[in-house]
């Protein structure tokens, strides 16, 4: 009997350790809403091109929807209202290179930390900045100005492709019920041959 019970017993180890390995583990998301720890609006519309603006507080939270690496940084705010760069309107921001291929950009932000430097390598769900009212969003609600699209070689002449290629909310909407659509299939057809001209002057 006691050889019995001693069977059972490393049976039972046995088979609990093969349940175990059979169990798939829980996938974590791979994309997450930009916005976290606030409550958020955003139209399914934005003014002359796709971007989406999140409305939330000032200070809530802009973080990485998916992983990968963070692209510009501009901590600086120099826009002005009489010149009204079209380079210079999104104030504080941050674009990241998503390990899809992708760039997110989130501008208008009050801060960003320290930590987020170009090159960084962040996680979906890592704190890109503070939403604020910086750049051409002074004296409006304090929102995100959320874009998507391709990356290029940084510098001032691409902030027309930073500020959003594809619509965004199609995307919002799914990460924001924990579903996993990826917008690169999308940007990688509307991206635009190199050499080709801007479709947007200013
Ligand atoms: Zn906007």
């Amino acid at each position: 009997m006691k050889n019995r019970a001693r069977l059972i017993v490393v049976l039972g180890i046995i088979g609990s350790s093969v349940l175990m390995q059979w169990t798939p583990a829980t996938a974590s998301p791979v994309y997450v809403f930009p916005v976290t720890g606030c409550e958020v609006k955003y139209a399914h519309s934005h003014h002359d091109y796709p971007a989406t603006d999140i409305l939330a507080k000032a200070g809530c939270t802009f973080v990485a929807p998916t992983s990968g690496v963070v692209d510009e940084v501009n901590r600086v705010d120099t826009w002005s209202g009489k010149s009204n760069l079209g380079a210079d309107r999104g104030g504080l921001y941050v674009s990241i290179i998503g390990d899809d291929g992708v760039r997110y950009y989130g501008s208008h932000l009050r801060s960003i930390p320290k930590s987020i430097q170009p090159g960084t390598i962040v996680v979906a769900g890592r704190v890109l900045g503070a939403i604020g009212a910086t750049g051409s969003a002074r004296g409006t609600a304090p929102h995100v100005h959320f874009g998507i699209s391709w990356p290029t070689p940084i510098d001032a002449g691409a902030w027309w492709v930073r500020r959003g290629e594809v619509f965004p909310w199609k995307y919002l909407d799914a990460w924001k019920v924990g579903k996993d659509l990826s917008p690169r299939k999308e940007v990688s057809a509307k991206k635009l041959k190199s050499g080709e001209i801007p479709p947007v002057s200013k």
